[in-house]
Parts: C-alpha cells; structure tokens; sequence
C-alpha cells in the first residue's frame, strides 16, 4: 500500500511530498511538531496534543493557527487511509517559505503543514517487555524545552551516541547533575520505599502528553507522585525507573550509564505503571501484554 501523507490540505503519497527548501522550518528550525500515538485505530490523547501544538506557536508567536478541526480530521484519515492499528501520527507546523533567507520572522506567516503515520508495535516490543539501557550525556539543548520545537540535534545526536556505545537511549543531564528528562521521553525513577519521582514542569522539560495521563490514572488510584528534580547518582541508586513518551507509552529502564538498577529487570511498580497505562488507553492487558502480569 502506498503511504499517504498530508501537506499543506493535499493527500498525497509520502514519497511525493516537497516542501520549499527556503522553508523557514528547513532553515532555521522555525517550527513545532507533536506526534500523537494511535493505538486500536484510534488516537490516544490527540485534544492534548493539539493543546500542546498551539501553545507551543503561542510562544514562537506565530500570530497564526492551523485549523484544529482540520487536524483533528486528518488524524483520522490517515490512521484510516494508512490502515493504522498500532502506531502513531507525526505532524508538523513550520513558520513557511518565502523565497530567501531572512531572520526577521514574517508578520503573516504561511504555516507549512505536514503529516503522516506509520505503523509500530507500541505495546508488545523488546523495550517494553525488557526495558532500556540508558547512557546519560549533558544536556546541551537550549532553553526553551517546554516548546516542542522541530530543533532536535542535541536529542538525535545524545540518542546516535547511544547506539555508539550499545546503549538503547540517552538521558540528559544539566550542568548541576540533576536529570532534565529522556532525549524522547521523560524520565521517571522508584525509589526503594515505592516511592514514584518525576521531575516538575517548568521551561526545561517538556510537558509531557503521557506523563500528564499518567499523573491523571495514579491520582485515581489514590497514588501520589513526587515532582522534584533528582541527580545522575540518584537515578543510577534507585530500585526501579521508566520513561513516558507517545512513541513509547511507559518503558522500564534497567540501566543507567552499564549500572544495573535492582535487579537489572523491570521492576513490579513499572510493570504496575505499564499495566495502569495500557489499561487507561483500552489495551487488553492480559492479550496485549501478558508480561505485565508476572
Ligand atoms: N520530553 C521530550 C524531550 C520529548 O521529545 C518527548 C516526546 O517526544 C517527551 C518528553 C514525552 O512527551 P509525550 O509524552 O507528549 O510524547
């Protein structure tokens, strides 16, 4: 089947999508993006995602929205279109083209709008089952993480060191040791008392959509999480960890930089975390992931 992907209002195949090269996105890195995860068919908590998107044009100051309806709508077509059980929506908004490479933005911007979806084992992959092996590299991001801006070098070259060294993933570190988040994903650790720690929303992470389900499904369940920052030798010290991420949902971490966390397998209050996510997002637990019932 021929992968359909949206730009600018038009259905197209994926291989036959441009964009200008004086794309202020391609240039600059003058641009949002969200990817929205699609699990049964069906989005898992695209309002947030749209949510998070305008905010984060609100403070690029875009002065222009893309149509919210028309998102909404093209969510649903792909995941139709492409067949999409299990996977996920990437969608992009950049500032546009306009024909030279000026650093003053434009006051009327012509947003570039672009999306496509792929399928992906969300629930039932290695990662989940076994978890992660994490290195930790300095954070060198700029300093407006809350903003789901497209600039990723820093992530895609903490996560190209990764693989370099063996590892699975990258957690990033800031200039006084404490953790910010995962180079995808945010970071999470259990300490021995079964005590669940995230770090607290503020400019230098980003709010994550999962993190914010996450913290809804544990509040109904009477359990309290504790929003703090924590070190490098905090986390590689704790019982257990896991990241939240759209493209992962809760995945365990059992290593941090070749230490092993507890008993280096995922740990009973991440599988309980898992099962407790994939439960809230309508996962048949005992098909989809019989592990997280040991
Ligand atoms: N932090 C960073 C740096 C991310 O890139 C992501 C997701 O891509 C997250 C956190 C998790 O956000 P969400 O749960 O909305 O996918």
């Amino acid at each position: 089947m021929t992968r359909q992907a949206w730009v600018n209002g038009v259905y197209i195949a994926a291989e036959e999508a441009r964009i200008s090269p004086f794309d202020r996105g391609f240039l600059f890195a003058d641009g949002v993006y969200e990817v929205t995860a699609v699990y049964n068919g069906r989005t898992v908590d695209m309002d947030r995602h749209l949510d998070r998107l305008e905010r984060s044009l609100g403070e690029l100051k875009f002065g222009a929205m893309p149509d919210r309806k028309e998102l909404e709508e093209v969510h649903r077509r792909l995941i139709a279109d492409n067949g999409i059980v299990e996977g996920y929506v990437y969608l992009q908004v950049t500032r546009g083209a306009y024909g030279s490479r000026d650093f003053v933005a434009p006051d009327k911007p012509r947003l570039t709008r672009f999306a496509y979806a792929e399928s992906r084992a969300l629930i039932d992959t290695p990662h989940a089952r076994n978890g992660l092996r994490v290195i930790s590299v300095p954070d060198i991001r700029w300093s407006r993480r809350d903003i789901k801006s497209v600039g990723l070098l820093a992530q895609a070259l903490a996560k190209t060191e990764a693989k370099a060294q063996g590892a699975d993933d990258a957690w990033l570190v800031a200039p006084d040791g404490h953790i910010t988040e995962g180079a995808s994903s945010n970071a999470w650790i259990v300490t021995e008392d079964g005590e669940i720690i995230t770090r607290a929303l503020s400019n230098v992470i980003l709010a994550g959509v999962t993190r914010h389900a996450l913290f809804d499904s544990l509040g109904q369940q009477g359990r309290k999480i504790t929003e703090r920052s924590f070190t490098l030798e905090e986390a590689r010290n704790a019982a257990e960890a896991f990241t939240t991420a759209a493209t992962g949902l809760v995945t365990p971490v059992v290593e941090i930089d070749g230490v092993k966390l507890g008993q280096g397998r995922p740990g009973p209050i991440t599988r309980g975390v898992q099962k407790l996510y994939y439960t809230a997002i309508g996962a048949d637990v005992s098909k989809a992931a019989p592990w997280v019932l040991d």
